[in-house]
């Protein structure tokens, strides 16, 4: 029988599934995946997680939780250092793997192999031999599944790039056929965010399929090639040395510079330093020009639905106005 080998739907999950899945199926396990976010999830996070935490992290620890409930028989968190050359993911995720392990009872064995690439993209080899190992892979067997999982992957980045948001790739990627594009949209929005804040439907209070559903076309900072990105961020002074920072200001600002978004949302999460801190960077820029309307949504445990429902449709009146209005 196949090692069953749980990933939680929650912290990279969007970025990276579809990669960690072939990778760790290449090396003999069977992936899988917690349930979607729901009420229950969350609530068990909160209870699980310690109360300074922020929401994302109380989240995944409901996640986690859920694939001990699923009694699987690994639980697959790799220790994210950082995932590009001289820059860093937030230490929360650092001491994820730690957290859990205080902290949730009864949890099968925990692949937390460190994803270092800081100082150079060949240091990723350590995490892929390691990870082997725990399948009893060789090296180069180990090597020869990651480089599988590396052309889902890019498979699954250029997807993205066409526009397609991390769920609809990942359809495609298992043989389903594309959305249709959204041709009767008469807004386009950017919705600026964490990953796993603006494409869980639950957390997000599904702000993106609300936006759809009012007519609008959404783009998130993943609809954009990392050197669209770069050339967004590249206006800042400084460089900024959190992978996702960079990527969602990098978005926010090259998507103004294009003009091709009627507006720009951003979702931050409470408790969240880096995203005060990306949040008011975006917001000093877009309006420092102010042609393009900005609102900024906060989500925590609490946040109320019905405010932010409010809030998106008095946002969706006023750009809609403004186009209008010329
Ligand atoms: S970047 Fe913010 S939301 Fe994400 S893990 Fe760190 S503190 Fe939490």
């Amino acid at each position: 029988m196949p090692v069953r080998v749980g990933i939680p739907r929650a912290l990279l999950y969007y970025y990276y599934f579809p990669m960690w899945k072939k990778f760790l199926e290449q090396l003999g396990g069977e992936v899988v995946v917690s349930g979607r976010t729901t009420k229950g999830i969350l609530t068990r996070g909160v209870q699980r997680c310690v109360d300074e935490a922020c929401l994302p992290i109380k989240l995944a620890f409901g996640h986690v939780q859920d694939m001990v409930d699923k009694g699987v028989d690994y639980i697959f968190l790799p220790r994210m250092v950082s995932v590009a050359r001289r820059e860093y993911i937030c230490p929360k995720f650092l001491g994820f793997p730690d957290m859990v392990k205080q902290n949730i009872p009864g949890l099968p064995p925990v692949i937390d192999t460190a994803v270092n690439v800081r100082k150079s993209s060949r240091d990723i080899n350590q995490f892929i031999w390691q990870v082997g190992a725990v399948f009893g892979k060789s090296p180069l067997q180990s090597w020869l599944a990651y480089r599988q999982a590396g052309q889902v992957h890019n498979r699954y980045i250029k997807l993205l790039e066409q526009g397609l948001l991390p769920e609809e790739a990942m359809q495609v990627l298992a043989g389903k056929e594309a959305p249709q594009a959204d041709n009767n949209a008469d807004l386009t929005l950017a919705v600026i965010g964490h990953p796993y804040n603006i494409y869980d439907p639950f957390i997000s209070m599904n702000i993106i399929g609300r936006l759809k559903k009012a007519g609008a076309r959404v783009l998130t900072p993943d609809n954009l090639a990392e050197q669209m990105v770069n050339q967004g961020v590249s206006r800042l002074p400084k460089k900024l040395f959190w992978t996702l920072s960079r990527r969602m200001t990098g978005g926010a600002l090259e998507y103004q510079r294009q003009g091709k978004v009627d507006g720009i949302i951003h979702v931050a999460a409470f408790a969240c330093g880096p995203d005060s801190m990306t949040g008011e960077l975006i917001e000093r820029y877009i309006r420092r020009e102010g042609k393009i309307p900005f609102m900024s949504i906060n989500l925590d445990e609490h946040t109320g639905e019905a405010g932010v429902i409010t809030r998106l449709e008095a946002f969706l009146d006023m750009v809609r106005w403004r186009r209008t209005a010329g």
